[in-house]
Order: structure tokens, then C-alpha cells, then sequence
């Protein structure tokens, strides 16, 4: 298929708007319109009249079973595939789905993790239809959007959570609204999230036991070409990769995904895309769907998508993106400065709330993006720090600096870019320029999250960042509600939140050792360098105080949550040193065995033919190899004791922190050993594919 059909494929796999349009009655589209807009209680009737209009569309699109797609918390997405099949009494079937199927759905919910929310017994969950993300098909089924549950009706999801959180950012950015006299039936966040990942060579991957088992490659030592060059980033696309993006964007554009740019990144084999901004719970949906198929279809073309954060040490990870902003249902952008934001009460309102949302909790945002892999960039000069700052640019920053000190703003000329060359345009320089070293920017109408890993799903962000802002808010509203001089009261208050939360502004360059030092030992900002630090934090007093009083979650089910991620972390680790382990013992020192062997023949044989030949070169790399091979030997010991010891902990922390302080350290030291061996043997002796391989055999 080409591009010039792309409004005929563009959503044709979804049940959309303009489907719901002109398949239900008038009477049925409104009342559902008004569930989806509004949170209006959906009618039985309506629910039946969707279903069976629904069961229709898909079985003329082909699709033959039906879903509830959720999102657990393992980070992917789940479903289980029903027929639409039922048996008729006369011994043949009819297609059958009731609007109680599209309502609930009851999986065995008992091996999805629920961190002691939910005892084996109860092993029922529910699944409930999330009305405001649209129905779609994917290889012939219909894939209903949910939310997941236990039957104590504790959420077990990342969505349940996030649509918490947008109704709570929802109440309270209303309450603001009406305060400027501003009618909004809704107030919603938006989300962009640019996606970056690695291709690689499928024949490649597939001899890479550390890439198969755990994402990433666990040894490697450096090729003599890296990113260096800076020659891939925005280069021309190979010819293969050029396919696989053709392909893809056909696949979700006709999921209704708005895959619009696409481009090479820094490291070799690394490429991003990125979408067109939606509604966060749609977009969080819409990014899971493009992770999963971007794995998809690379296979089809041969090649391998590396979602992990840092599949090679020594090149760049991959992140994600979250471009971040509230807007009405007419589409007013709540962080729209316009033209003259120092005049521009109202948006200045909203940015400061989220100037003290990113300050009160920066260890939710924090911890909202920690994840083992993820731990390996942040803070590693290549991904903005585990400190959590704001960019906001000059502008904006002169704007808040004179509303701090009641000086009047001289609003700034536009600078004009000046090229030097005449015959071309003359545009204005944009005003926030990207400090691609911040990971909270400010650039334009929007906040860019940049500390996201790859792998992430953007709806734990969301949450964070949602309920955040809805606390901000909140207190805001309280104090304005109650003013009897709203102009003077708004004045203060604005100027009283730069003043009490300016350290968390920072418009330099985060990836240095003094910004570190000025953030932690100077503005008192928090650095939590892993997941182990970070996670506990979400059972800090004042996150669950706030969490809780916006009914984003219960207690329980933040105790559930700190369990699972950490859960998550020691396994991924755990993974990792068994496979280290396997690998070391059954490739790596064999291969290295028989190199040795050669070695010594040769050298044998040829001062058994010459008395006159030295063999240095022969000896001098037997010797250093024999030593590392001695030290492989105690290295990969140390760390199966180090695996063997966690077996004591029953406590997730202390294990964590186990991993943390004893098995990477020395998952890190057996691997130096390893790479320094690659240099010294032979390619046809080593068992598996350098990274030269890996990261340039596609053309
Ligand atoms: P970058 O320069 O950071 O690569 P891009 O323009 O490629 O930026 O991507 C920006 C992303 O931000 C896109 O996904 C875009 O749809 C999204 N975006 C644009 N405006 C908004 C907005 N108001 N709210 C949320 N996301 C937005
Ligand atoms: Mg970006």
C-alpha cells in the first residue's frame, strides 16, 4: 500500500467517532457521546445497541474473535480471544456479542502480578470497557480497551490509576477555569510520546542468548566504529529500514496511530518515531499498540526492534519522550503562553502549578520512569540526570524573574536568525531553544518528560504527573475561591510559587558533575541514582497523602505497586546473572579454550620446525588470556555465590538492595574480563557476534 491511500486506510481498523456516527441511532451515539465526554453512566440498552452494531462492524472487517485488551502491570499489554461463535439449536452458530461482553470481562487474572492484592483463591479478575478509547482489530480480532481489576474492585492496571488521574486533574483545573470565567465542559491532558529504538539483524539476534533472554547484550566489547561520527543521526534511512517504516506506518495508520515523523538517532542502527499528540489514556493505548507492532513488523522484514533502554553498553539508549499539556473541550491549550505571556494571567497560573508539581514531587516523577533498564541511563551522560529540574528558557525565565521581583517586563524583541544568505527567508529565532539536557522542558505549549526509559509504558508518568499538577491546582483554587480581590490574590499567589519553588528551575547543562553538585548540595533537589532508591518514596508520607486524597489510589494498592516494581527490577537483574553465567561457563571460556589450544599447537609446532622463531606474539596473547581466563573463572564464581545469597532475603528491599550493591557490581566486573578477552581472540573462535555486527549489518 502507498502513502497517497493514507486517507482511505488512515483508522479503517478502528471503531472511531465517524464509525459510531454512522452506524448507531442518533439516540444511541448520544448517549454514548455523553458517557465518553461527559462520565455519564452508561445505559444497558446502549451498551447492547453499541455491542451489536460493534460485532457487525468487525465481522465485515474480517475479525472472527474479540478481546478486553488491558494493560497489567507487567508492562505489556494482555488479552484473551473469544470467538464471536455461539452454537445455534439447530446445530449450526451464530455470532454472538452482548453488551454485557462488551462491558465486562472476567479473565483468570491469577498469574499477572498483583503484589498481594489479590490471594490465589480470588483469582478473578474484572476487565471494564474504557468507552473513551476506541474498539479496534488487530489480527482478526476486536480489541476492546479496558480496565483492570481485582474482585475487591482494586485497580491491577496502569490504566485505572491514569483515568483516576485525569479526572482529578479535570476537577480541579475546572475549578481554575471558572475563577477566569472560562465555561469548559472538560479539561484533558495530552500526550506525545516520541519512541526510540534499535533494528537489528534477526540472524544476528538470534545468536545472541543475553539478547533473547533478557533485551539487551550483557558483553561486547567496543567496535572500532561508534557513534562518534555523529553520521547517523538524522542520516539517510537504509534502504531496509526505509521498508520496515513504510510498513509501519501503513499498520498504524489503520489503527487510527498518527505516526508522522521518523528519523535516525545518534547511535547506529538507533531510530525514533513519533506521533501526533492525543488524549493520554488514548495515547498511552496507542503506544503500547506501537511498541507491539513495531516488533511486528521488523520481523517481517527480517530484522529484530530492540525496545530495551540500553541494549549495548558504550552506545547510546534509547528513551521516550513525553510531550506533556492540558487543553478544553474547545481546545483551549491551558499552557499556551501567547503572545504576551507576561500579560497572560491565566497561563501563567497554569505553569505555576506545574513549577510546583514538578518541585513537591519530583521523586514520583522520579520514580514514575525506574526500571532496571532504565537505571543504566539516567545520569549516564546520555539521558537527562536522575535529578529531576525544570527548563523554561530565556523568555519565560525573564518573565518569572521580573513577576518575582515586581520589576515591569521589557518584553523581548524577537531575535531574527540571521543566515548570512540573502535569498533565504528570515524567520525568528524560536524563542525556547532546546536544552536537550533538561529532562522537564518547557518548549513552546507544552513540557517535554524526557526522562522516560525506551520500554516504559507513558501511563505511569501520566499518573504522576496528572496528580501532581491536580494537587498544585487544588490548593490554588482554595486560596482563590476565597479571595475577595481575585486580581491581587492571583498576583501573589503566582509570585509567591516562583519564589517558594525557583531551585527547581534550571536552564543550564544537566549532564555536568557541577550541576549535580549545585542540585543536591545547594537546592536541596533529590537525586535517587537507581530504582532501589527511588521506589520506596512512593510510600513517603506525602505522596500517599496526596495520591490518596485525589483518588488515584488506594493504600493497598500503592503498597501493591512499590512491591510489583521492585519485584520487577530483582527479576529483570536476576535474569541477567543467570544468563551472564550461562553464557560464561558453557561459550565464553570454552571458546577461549580452544583459542588457547590453537595457540599453543602453533607455537609448538613452529619451535619444533624453527628454532629461530620467537613467538611473542603467540605467547604474549596465551599468557594474558590464560590469566583472564583464571580470573572469568573467579569472577562468574563470585557472582553465582552473589545470585545464590539472594535466595535468604524474603524481604523484595533488602533483596533489591542486594542486587543493587552486590550482583551488578559484579555482573560489571566478570564483563570487563569477558570484553577483554574478545579483543585478544580470534573472531572464528568467539561463539557469539560482536557489536560491530549487531550494529551495522543492516543496509
Ligand atoms: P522534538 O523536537 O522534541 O523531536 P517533535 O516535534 O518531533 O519534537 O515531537 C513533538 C511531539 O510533541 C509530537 O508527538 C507532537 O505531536 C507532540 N505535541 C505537539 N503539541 C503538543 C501538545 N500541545 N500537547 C502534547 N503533545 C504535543
Ligand atoms: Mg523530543
Amino acid at each position: 500500500m502507498r502513502r497517497e491511500k493514507l486517507p482511505d486506510i488512515f483508522g479503517s481498523m478502528v471503531f472511531d467517532d465517524r464509525v459510531m456516527r454512522s452506524r448507531l441511532s442518533e439516540k444511541v451515539y448520544k448517549s454514548l457521546k455523553k458517557t465518553i465526554d461527559e462520565n455519564a453512566k452508561l445505559d444497558e440498552d446502549v451498551a447492547n445497541a453499541v455491542a451489536e452494531e460493534m460485532r457487525e462492524w468487525a465481522l465485515e472487517k474480517g475479525a472472527t474473535h474479540f478481546t478486553h485488551w488491558f494493560q497489567p502491570l507487567t508492562g505489556v499489554t494482555a488479552e484473551k480471544h473469544d470467538s464471536f461463535i455461539t452454537p445455534s439449536p439447530d446445530g449450526g452458530v451464530i455470532m454472538e456479542f452482548s453488551g454485557k461482553e462488551l462491558i465486562k470481562g472476567e479473565p483468570d487474572a491469577s498469574s499477572f502480578p498483583s503484589g498481594g492484592l489479590r490471594a490465589t483463591f480470588e483469582a478473578r479478575g474484572y476487565t471494564a470497557w474504557d468507552p473513551t478509547s476506541y474498539a479496534f482489530i488487530k489480527d482478526h480480532t476486536l480489541c476492546i480497551p479496558t480496565a483492570f481489576c481485582s474482585y475487591s474492585g482494586d485497580a491491577l492496571d496502569k490504566k485505572t490509576p491514569l483515568l483516576r488521574s485525569m479526572q482529578a486533574l479535570d476537577r480541579q483545573a475546572k475549578r481554575i477555569l471558572k475563577l477566569f470565567k472560562v465555561d469548559a465542559k472538560y479539561v484533558r491532558t495530552s500526550v506525545g510520546p516520541e519512541q526510540e529504538y534499535f533494528l537489528i539483524d534477526s540472524e544476528m539476534y538470534e545468536k545472541r542468548p543475553d539478547l533473547i533472554y533478557t533485551g539487551r547484550t550483557l558483553f561486547g566489547a567496543m567496535p572500532p566504529k561508534g557513534q562518534e561520527l555523529d553520521d547517523h543521526y538524522f542520516g539517510v534511512i537504509k534502504p531496509r529500514v526505509t521498508a520496515f517504516m513504510e510498513d509501519l506506518n501503513n499498520e498504524l495508520w489503520k489503527l487510527g496511530i498518527l505516526a508522522k515523523t521518523e528519523h535516525n538517532e545518534v547511535a547506529p542502527a538507533q531510530h525514533e518515531l513519533a506521533p501526533i499528540y492525543s488524549t493520554t489514556n488514548v495515547a498511552t493505548d496507542n503506544n503500547q499498540l506501537t511498541m507491539e507492532i513495531m516488533q511486528k513488523v521488523a520481523r517481517k522484514h527480517g530484522m529484530v526492534c530492540l525496545l530495551h533502554e540500553k541494549p549495548f553498553a558504550g552506545v547510546n539508549g534509547s528513551g521516550k519522550h513525553n510531550n506533556w499539556s492540558m487543553a478544553t473541550d474547545s481546545g483551549m491549550n491551558l499552557l499556551s503562553p501567547g503572545e504576551t505571556p507576561y500579560e497572560n494571567a491565566q497561563f501563567l497560573l497554569f505553569l505555576s502549578a506545574v513549577i510546583k508539581a514538578v518541585d513537591d514531587y519530583q521523586d514520583l516523577l522520579r520514580l514514575s520512569v525506574a526500571t532496571a533498564g532504565n537505571d543504566h541511563r539516567l545520569g549516564a551522560n546520555e539521558a537527562p540526570p536522575a535529578i529531576i529540574s525544570i527548563f523554561l528558557g530565556d523568555e519565560l525565565t525573564e518573565v518569572l524573574e521580573a513577576i518575582k521581583n515586581d520589576k515591569p517586563y521589557k518584553g523581548k524583541e524577537r531575535e531574527l536568525m540571521k543566515l548570512g544568505v540573502s535569498a533565504l527567508p528570515r524567520f525568528s529565532k524560536d524563542t525556547t531553544d532546546r536544552n536537550r539536557t533538561s529532562p522537564f522542558a518547557f518548549t513552546g505549549n507544552k513540557f517535554e518528560f524526557r526522562s522516560l526509559g525506551s520500554s516504559n509504558s507513558i501511563a505511569c508518568c501520566n499518573i504522576m504527573l496528572n496528580a501532581a499538577v491536580a494537587e498544585s491546582l487544588k490548593e490554588f483554587a482554595d486560596v482563590l475561591e476565597k479571595a475577595d480581590d481575585f486580581e491581587n490574590a492571583l498576583h501573589d499567589l503566582i509570585k509567591n510559587t516562583i519564589k517558594e519553588h525557583e531551585r527547581i528551575l534550571f536552564n543550564g547543562n544537566g549532564y555536568t558533575e557541577a550541576w549535580v553538585e549545585e542540585a543536591t548540595k545547594v537546592r536541596g533537589l533529590s537525586n535517587l541514582r537507581t530504582t532501589v532508591d527511588a521506589m520506596p518514596h512512593l510510600l513517603d508520607e506525602k505522596n500517599k497523602t496526596m495520591l490518596m486524597a485525589h483518588k488515584v489510589f488506594t493504600e493497598s494498592e500503592l503498597k501493591s505497586r512499590c512491591e510489583i516494581m521492585l519485584e520487577n527490577y530483582c527479576k529483570t537483574v536476576n535474569i541477567e546473572g543467570h544468563t551472564m553465567v550461562d553464557m560464561v561457563r558453557k561459550n565464553y571460556l570454552p571458546a577461549i579454550e580452544d583459542y588457547l589450544y590453537n595457540l599453543a599447537k602453533t607455537t609448538s609446532l613452529m619451535k619444533s620446525v624453527s628454532s629461530n622463531v620467537k613467538c611473542n606474539y603467540e605467547i604474549t596473547t596465551m599468557e594474558r588470556l590464560s590469566e583472564l581466563t583464571d580470573y572469568i573463572l573467579e569472577r562468574v564464581k563470585d557472582l553465582e555465590a552473589a545470585l545464590e545469597a539472594l535466595k535468604e532475603y524474603d524481604d523484595i528491599l533488602k533483596t533489591a538492595e542486594a542486587i543493587r550493591d552486590d550482583v551488578i557490581p559484579k555482573m560489571e566486573h566478570l564483563r570487563k574480563h569477558v570484553d577483554e578477552a574478545e579483543m585478544l581472540t580470534s573472531e572464528d573462535c568467539w561463539p557469539f557476534p560482536s557489536y560491530g555486527k549487531l550494529l551495522f549489518s543492516v543496509y
